[in-house]
């Protein structure tokens, strides 16, 4: 399947993908100004950039073929697509119990608290747009859709 991947050496910090992926997740996808001054409370980023001196690149769920997640989910909400492979949170079945969080090894889950307690990561913008936000609005194609040899298995 494809997968987002992160090319380092070209990601500069800026945090754009996760400017757009808040936009992307809003009421107003196609309206940057009012997602950030007319949506409260804002949806969370489901992409983090990670930064220490001058290394950044921007990290999200690698929506595992084995994904730990959707094993250990006590409610069934979080669920990998059998055809696309995209894993989910279905967040009217989320009771935010968190077990997810605790088995991802790639710390790609947040607690979303902002109202009913929900877990939030990385959708790939199923059902939003062809290319996900983050990718499609990196100024530095720090950010790639692509589908690779590797497995990615339980992370
Ligand atoms: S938008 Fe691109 S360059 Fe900016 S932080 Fe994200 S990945 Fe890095
Ligand atoms: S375990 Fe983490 S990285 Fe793997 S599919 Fe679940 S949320 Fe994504």
């Amino acid at each position: 399947m494809k997968r987002v991947y992160a090319r380092e050496e070209y990601c500069v910090g800026c945090r754009l993908c996760e400017i757009h992926c808040i936009v992307a997740h809003s009421n107003y996808p196609d309206n940057i100004v009012k997602a950030f001054k007319k949506q409260k409370p804002r949806p969370l980023p489901r992409v983090t950039v990670e930064e220490k001196g001058e290394v950044s690149f921007a990290l999200q769920c690698r929506h595992c073929e084995e994904a730990p997640c959707t094993k250990a989910c006590i409610t069934g909400a979080m669920q990998k697509d059998p055809v696309t492979g995209v894993v989910t949170n279905e967040e009217e079945r989320c009771v935010g119990c968190w077990t997810c969080i605790l088995v991802c090894p790639h710390g790609a889950i947040r607690r979303d608290e902002s109202g009913k307690k929900v877990a939030s990561k990385c959708d790939l913008c199923s059902g939003i747009d062809d290319l996900p936000a983050c990718v499609k609005n990196c100024p530095n194609e720090a950010l790639v859709y692509e589908e690779r040899e590797e497995q990615v298995k339980a992370g």
